[in-house]
């Protein structure tokens, strides 16, 4: 039941779902024809739209959410109370390396609460999009999965691991790559470019990639290239290839790795004095 539920389009899921393991005691079948397949009764929802949460019972039918109502009128095979517990929908996970997720237990992601993994972060994702998102749904698992298109994946697959610039063929060909996963439901590209091969690039090799993955309407996020001493250039960088390609951008695992630095980086670094700022803020 939690999995069917949890792979409707609406895509609900008890924000707490240990809220279904402990309330499994509670539930009992009606003698009535059954309405819904499941009713959550005395729930506080946070539906997702940023408004306050409110007090309603929810109705789930063939996995999908049904109505939302307070003192629903209905019944159900499976009523649940959720004795004001927090009902919300699944979590998105923007930042995930889980390419093998469908081989190990994928329970645990479920058990926090997450419902969407975004997988590929930090340059390496699968380059044959079409491939895994294939795999991906003819596996059964209780999450929605998308990925981004790994820098470092791409410029491995042509380049291997050398320290130069692309020629303009080369650059052609992970353009190509990038261009491809993007049309196979790639959500936007990926850079670690702290890691190798991804830190051999330059920012405008970063930007013609960018730029394949910004004409699909994909983010452009990454690893930047310094978290230490350098992180104020990292994080132009960053800013510079959004900007040249017109993409929202996602720094990953925003933080300081020099003590020395971090909290006078962070107090020196006005990112919002910075050009550009209203439309990257
Ligand atoms: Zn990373």
């Amino acid at each position: 039941m939690i999995f069917s539920m949890i792979k409707g389009t609406f895509s609900i899921l008890i924000c707490f779902i240990f809220l279904l393991f402990a309330c499994s005691g509670r539930t009992g079948k009606s003698s009535k024809p059954a309405t819904y397949d499941v009713l959550i009764r005395h729930a506080r929802v946070a539906d997702g739209t940023g408004n306050p949460w409110y007090y309603a019972d929810v109705a789930i039918k063939d996995g999908i959410i049904a109505k939302v109502e307070p003192a629903l009128e209905a019944d159900a095979a499976q009523v649940i109370d959720a004795d004001n517990l927090l009902l919300c929908p699944g979590f998105i996970d923007v930042h995930a390396h889980a390419e093998n997720v469908y081989s190990n237990s994928s329970e645990r992601f479920v058990r926090m609460g997450v419902t969407t993994l975004i997988t590929g972060n930090c340059g390496s994702s699968v380059t044959e999009v079409d491939t895994f998102l294939n795999y991906v749904n003819k596996t059964p698992i209780p999450l929605n999965i998308a990925t981004l298109i790994g820098h470092n994946s791409v410029r491995r697959k042509v380049m291997d691991e050398v320290d130069r610039r692309p020629t303009p063929e080369e650059l052609k060909q992970m353009e190509s790559l990038v261009e491809m996963a993007m049309k196979e439901g790639a959500v936007g590209l990926s850079t670690g470019l702290i890691y190798v091969p991804g830190t051999y690039a330059n920012t405008d090799e970063i930007i013609t990639l960018a730029k394949a993955a910004a004409r699909h309407k994909g983010i452009y996020a990454s690893h930047i290239r310094d978290e230490g001493n350098e992180v104020k250039e990292a994080i132009q960088e960053a800013i510079q290839i959004g900007k040249a390609a017109q993409m929202p951008v996602e720094i990953s695992h925003f933080k300081i790795s020099s003590k020395k630095y971090g909290v006078a980086a962070i107090r020196q670094f006005r990112w919002w004095q910075m050009p550009g700022k209203k439309a990257y803020r």
